[in-house]
């Protein structure tokens, strides 16, 4: 299928082939034709599956009209959990919008002054992109007007929500006029983003894209085990040296860890760099522009801080600390395997971390291959096997016989050497 057949403005078929897409994706082919008849619609997708051009461009193809509505302020909003996102999207509007005559947009993000924001809103913007507690600013303030809006978007809404912005919302939806189109775009369509959903939407149609956490890029997924922050520093080292690393995103928990990681790696020879919500806005756009020309190789980062980075040479993701909610797994490992080429993703887990690798496994349906560096083994006992399901007739407590040695397979050509048999999980994920 082409983008032709999809019914959009041929100046958006134009800059969409231009920036080297043919075929849409399967989100693009289910929700293009539907947002374009006016449905309200329900995706479950992830970032990674093309969902921002299956909102962008059928709001875009709004653009070729006249706004029915005389005024200044947006005709298209989109909310999204973080700035690096709200900026992802707008290169997005740009990118498909390039051939629009005069198309505004505005992404209105916090950690950026208010002074130029504030100058762009006296003019008409048809395209805005915020993070929702700068919007809220702007709204209280007078500064922004809603009565020409004709489509919100949410965009990672369940991330918007974990995030707390969840009154946010409610106060920008209830300025929306009543008769917009919305378009909601979330991982998960269950439990608080569905509740939210069904009180914003109207009759809305529902699309999930194909095992929603199965999809797309081949992501190779390991586990390894290490004893202490010593252990898992020569680890991390040890992988960071692989001959097949392009670029490589370390994810830690805490933005204190990020900087004293990115900061340890620097001294030992390392491009890397810290990304975290501590740091200025400028700094971080400084940083993530070097991380996408190649000047820096390994990019230091907490969860939020990283979200939405879509840079096509990050070849390794590497979870030094596991992540604490399982979802944050998927968006962590979602980094690399980007532009339909493949990636790797390790997580480092030392004893306390167990119970997370097991929710993580739940939540993917998966169980992570557990690999050994030789040299580098763990000293503690192995982990146990796992359980995929219920054990006949067994209560809860049973894990298994504790397993010995570090696994029969024989090492590989990077090194690592699969320690439950060779058997790898390779799963799509993302
Ligand atoms: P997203 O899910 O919006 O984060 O997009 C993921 C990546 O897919 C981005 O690098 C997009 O530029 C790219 N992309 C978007 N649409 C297509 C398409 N139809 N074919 C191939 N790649 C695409």
């Amino acid at each position: 299928m082409s983008f032709n057949e999809l019914g959009l403005d041929h100046s958006l078929v134009r800059a969409v082939e231009h920036a080297g897409y043919h075929s849409p994706t399967e989100v693009q082919r289910r929700a293009i034709p539907a947002a374009l008849a006016g449905r309200d619609l329900l995706v479950s997708s992830h970032t990674g599956s093309g969902k921002t051009a299956a909102f962008l461009l059928p709001c875009l193809h709004r653009l070729t009209q006249p706004a029915k509505v005389a005024g200044i302020g947006p005709r298209i909003l989109v909310l999204t959990p973080t700035r690096e996102l709200a900026l992802q999207v707008q290169q997005g509007a740009l990118t498909y919008g390039r051939q629009l005559r005069r198309m505004r947009t505005i992404a209105l993000v916090g950690g950026t002054p208010y002074g130029q924001q504030l100058r762009d809103l006296r003019s008409p913007v048809d395209v805005a992109i915020a993070t929702p507690g700068r919007l809220i600013d702007h709204l209280e303030r007078g500064r922004i007007d809603f009565s020409r809006l004709e489509v919100l978007i949410f965009d990672e809404a369940d991330r918007m929500l974990d995030m707390g912005f969840i009154d946010d919302i409610e106060t920008i939806v209830r300025r929306c006029p009543s008769d917009r189109q919305t378009l909601l775009f979330s991982a998960t369509l269950e439990g608080v983003v569905g509740d939210m959903a069904r009180r914003m939407t109207r009759e809305p149609e529902r699309i999930e894209v194909a095992g929603s956490v199965q999809n797309r890029a081949q992501i190779d997924q390991k586990l390894l085990f290490a004893d202490d922050m010593g252990h898992k520093a020569k680890l991390l080292k040890h992988i960071l040296k692989d001959e097949g690393l392009q670029q490589a995103v370390v994810f830690t928990a805490t933005k204190r860890a990020a900087e004293e990681l990115s900061e340890e790696l620097r001294n030992e020879g390392f491009a890397a760099a810290a990304l975290h919500g501590d740091m200025h806005q400028s700094l971080r756009n400084r940083t993530l522009e070097k991380l996408r020309h190649g000047r820096t190789t390994i990019l230091v980062a907490t969860d939020v801080a990283a979200r939405g980075i879509d840079v096509a040479g990050i070849s390794h993701v590497i979870n030094f600390d596991a992540p604490r909610q399982a979802e944050d797994y998927v968006h962590r490992i979602g980094r690399t395997g980007r532009a339909g080429r493949s990636g790797i993703a390790f997580t480092l887990a030392g004893h306390t971390e167990r119970g997370l690798i097991r929710n993580i496994e739940r939540y993917t349906n998966s169980s992570l291959a557990v690999e050994t560096i030789p040299g580098l083994e763990p000293t503690a006992p192995p982990p146990r096997p796992r359980r995929s399901g219920p054990r006949p007739g067994g209560g809860g407590g049973y894990r298994g016989a504790p397993r010995r040695g570090g696994g029969g397979g024989a090492p590989r050509r990077d090194g690592f050497r699969p320690s439950n048999g060779g058997q790898r999980s390779r799963s799509s994920v993302e």
